[in-house]
């Protein structure tokens, strides 16, 4: 691929706008997933042609070095050789069979091995699907109906997970989109991400009677769906011990950082032991996969072993699992110096947006954690959803703009995690900085 040294870059050129023109017509919004249309930074999508390594090219021919990576699947970056050797030795041997096949076995082996947590595990299709049913076997699991979640926090796009706090001192959660049944969203309690206090307040409440009964606690350990924000100290052993005090179930949502922070994911990072863990993006390796397990007494109750339904047409699909498992033995083989190189990258990248974002005295604040990086604007570091919402998206907007037309494209939104992956280098990451430095003067000048 080319060098990015395009002439006239930023968002889309004619073909992308011609191609979007065309799919407003048939699809909602012209993209298969919101966040993709640019709703919160302005501008129309550059349409994607192709990616190779660290940089995607669009349909106008404008490349750009990917801090996307598909949402977080592609720790390796795009069309990683050695993914496309297992997906096409696998795909010549048919691409489904609705039976099961040796692969799934052995990637349901090498998620065991690398999660020590989750002794059994089954295989779904999306995120979703994998925090829907580990809420449901929750559920079922502790004959209670009540879950807490934390603000901010994103578990897909399930009807139990897509509830806000009730105003003032309601404890009850309402729905965050028509549609979800409001009998169902008062189930779902919003905490505060890193107050404990707001945890144990909704389960005594729960406990007491005067709130639903909590069946679980569902956070992503590391939060990525706000942009980046870690864990306060102490925070995910406190939620391990209030749970197993409450006798609810702590659901791990490692969708995100499963693979992607540790082999073990955020748990190895803490060193905590979630009851169940979902995964999803790296597990799949670009593929539409993705993965509930936990504890064994938990998943035995899944069908067909135990009563609780789930099932999937397409679930441990060949070509998904042939590319997860390309993924996993690849992450082993590379041991922790692969998460030491994409922490060393990271913070590289982290430090030099620190100093370009104090250069130019726009308020703005920097927070990594492993591959995961979010430039906040917002002058204090953010440590939660109210924090996170203080920033101002409107010079996201602007900032977005100006390194998509540098040739970096970042996520589309402010609050989102950019994703370092193990394909970029320190010379895209300079290339980055360089690049938000003048992003950043042109703003501070207005
Ligand atoms: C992406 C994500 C999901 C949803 O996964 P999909 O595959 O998009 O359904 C759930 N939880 C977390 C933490 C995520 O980052």
């Amino acid at each position: 691929m080319g060098d990015g040294s395009d002439a006239a870059r930023g968002g889309a050129g004619e073909r992308s706008s011609a191609l979007l023109a065309r799919a407003k017509k048939r699809i909602p919004g012209g993209v298969n997933s919101p966040v993709r249309a640019f709703g919160a930074v302005g501008g129309e999508p550059p349409f994607i042609a192709s990616g190779e390594g660290v940089r995607i090219r669009d349909a106008d021919g404008h490349t750009y070095i990917d801090y996307i990576g598909s949402w977080g699947p592609l720790l390796f970056g795009h069309a990683a050789p050695f993914v496309l050797d297992a997906v096409r030795e696998a795909l010549v041997h048919g691409t489904s069979f609705g039976a099961p096949t040796e692969r799934e076995v052995d990637l349901a082996e090498a998620i065991c091995a690398a999660v020590p947590s989750v002794e059994a595990v089954r295989l779904v299709c999306s995120g979703t699907e994998a925090t829907m049913t580990a809420l449901r076997l929750a559920r079922a699991f502790t004959e209670r109906d009540g879950v807490i979640k934390f603000e901010g926090c994103y578990h897909g796009h399930a009807d139990s997970f897509l509830v806000k706090a009730g105003s003032g001192a309601a404890t009850f959660g309402v729905p965050t989109s028509p549609g979800v049944p409001a009998d169902l969203a008062r189930l779902t309690l919003n905490a505060r991400f890193n107050d404990l206090d707001s945890v144990k307040a909704l389960l005594d409440a729960g406990a007491a009677g005067e709130g639903p009964a909590v069946a679980a606690v569902i956070v992503e350990p590391v939060a990525g769906n706000m942009g980046a924000v870690p864990p306060a100290d102490g925070f995910l052993a406190g939620l391990r011990e209030l749970t197993e005090k409450a006798g609810a179930l702590l659901i791990f949502d490692e969708v995100m950082t499963g693979f992607r922070l540790a082999r073990g994911g955020a748990q190895e990072r803490f060193g905590i032991s979630p009851d169940l863990t979902t995964m999803g993006k790296v597990v799949g390796g670009g593929f539409p996969l993705a993965a509930v397990g936990g504890r064994d007494d938990v998943m035995r109750r899944l069908a067909p072993e135990g009563p609780v339904y789930q099932a999937g047409t397409l679930s441990g699909n060949p070509l998904a699992v042939a590319a997860g498992l390309a993924v996993l033995r690849e992450i082993e083989r590379r041991g922790p110096a692969l998460f030491d190189q994409l922490e060393t990258r990271s913070q590289r990248l982290a430090d030099g947006l620190r100093a370009a974002v104090s250069e130019s005295g726009v308020p703005a604040n920097v927070s990594q954690l492993g591959s995961m990086v979010t430039v906040f604007f917002n002058p204090e570091p953010v440590t939660d959803w109210d924090g996170a919402d203080r920033c101002d998206r409107e010079a996201f907007g602007r900032f977005h703009a100006g390194m998509l037309k540098r040739g970096v494209m970042l996520p589309p939104a402010q609050f989102e995690a950019w994703f370092v992956s193990a394909e970029h280098g320190e010379a895209e990451i300079d290339e980055t900085i360089a690049a938000a430095k003048a992003t950043l003067a042109e703003m501070a000048a207005g």
